[in-house]
């Protein structure tokens, strides 16, 4: 496994692996967890080569977000990556990143970008499209593989990669949970005890509302007035929202229908964590 630590080093160890064959990107933040070793998974089902980023980008993190508490650990990361037979890792600094300071030209995500998370983190997402355009820049990979968990972040590059024709096969990998249901997040680890006790409580509301659904409750409002019943049996979650959304527009629906995706934002303590369900 080679760890490219600069642009050069990167366009000299994928030279070799475009010679062999079609390669796939995995973009993470690190302080990987089996649910980017699973995107590891898929990204080699669509590919001949894996290349799989660690690059915590500050352009995705607003004022007041958690940049400087982000959990790390390269030599893990790295040690895991090793195991599940990744060619290439791509390490950057933030100044190897961005050499030039902050992008003058960004990727805007339009009206898809305001909606759920991107209410609540204004500049988020077009933060994150603007370094996953950059990773594709630099990697040119074939296909890039993302997790269900972001579902927000995977719609809007699934819709970037369309809208600039940036001929990239997107694929996307369902949530890997805990045991108990909690959907695995690097954010995790900066949960006490308590607030891992009550995280569980996201995961949970789902399955509520999911069930109200299989009873036959098709009505939005009713079908949340569920899942809030049981996050508010979690002392320590403070609900963000709670919508059911139009897979693709994302939008707010009145009457539910399969497919339509419940998603959810709560902070546990100073923690923000999300997760969805497709109904
Ligand atoms: P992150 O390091 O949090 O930026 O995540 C990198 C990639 O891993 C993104 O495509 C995420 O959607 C994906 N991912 C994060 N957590 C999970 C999970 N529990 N299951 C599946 N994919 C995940």
């Amino acid at each position: 496994m080679i760890v490219a630590r600069d642009r050069g080093a990167l366009s000299d160890a994928l030279e070799p692996l475009r010679e062999r064959g079609t390669v796939a990107l995995v973009p993470t933040m690190g302080y990987l967890h089996d649910g980017h070793l699973s995107l590891v998974d898929i990204a080699r089902e669509s590919a001949d080569s894996v290349v799989v980023s660690i690059f915590v980008n500050p352009l995705q993190f607003g004022v007041g977000e958690d940049l400087e508490t982000y959990p790390r650990s390269e030599e893990h990361d790295l040690d895991r990556l090793r195991e599940r037979g990744v060619e290439v890792v791509f390490t950057p600094t933030v100044p190897e990143m961005y050499p030039d300071g902050d992008p003058i030209v960004t990727v805007s995500p339009g009206r898809l970008g305001r909606r759920l998370c991107g209410a609540f983190r204004p500049g988020h997402f077009a933060g994150v499209l603007t370094v996953v355009a950059r990773l594709f820049g630099l990697v040119r990979p074939d296909a890039a593989a993302f997790g269900q968990k972001d579902y927000q972040q995977a719609t809007l590059i699934r819709r970037m990669v369309r809208d600039l024709e940036m001929g990239v096969e997107v694929v996307t990998g369902p949530i890997v949970r805990e045991a108990d249901g909690l959907a695995m997040s690097s954010r995790n680890a900066n949960l006490t005890p308590a607030e891992r006790e009550s995280a569980v409580g996201l995961s949970r509301a789902l399955e509520a509302g999911a069930d109200a659904l299989a009873t036959g409750i098709t009505d939005a409002p009713r079908v949340l007035d569920h899942v809030r019943a049981v996050l508010s049996g979690f002392d320590l979650l403070e609900l963000q929202y709670a919508e059911v959304v139009d897979a693709r527009s994302l939008e707010t629906v009145d009457v539910v229908r399969e497919g339509n995706v419940l998603a959810l934002a709560a902070f546990c303590g100073t923690t923000r964590l999300i997760d969805n369900r497709v109904l």
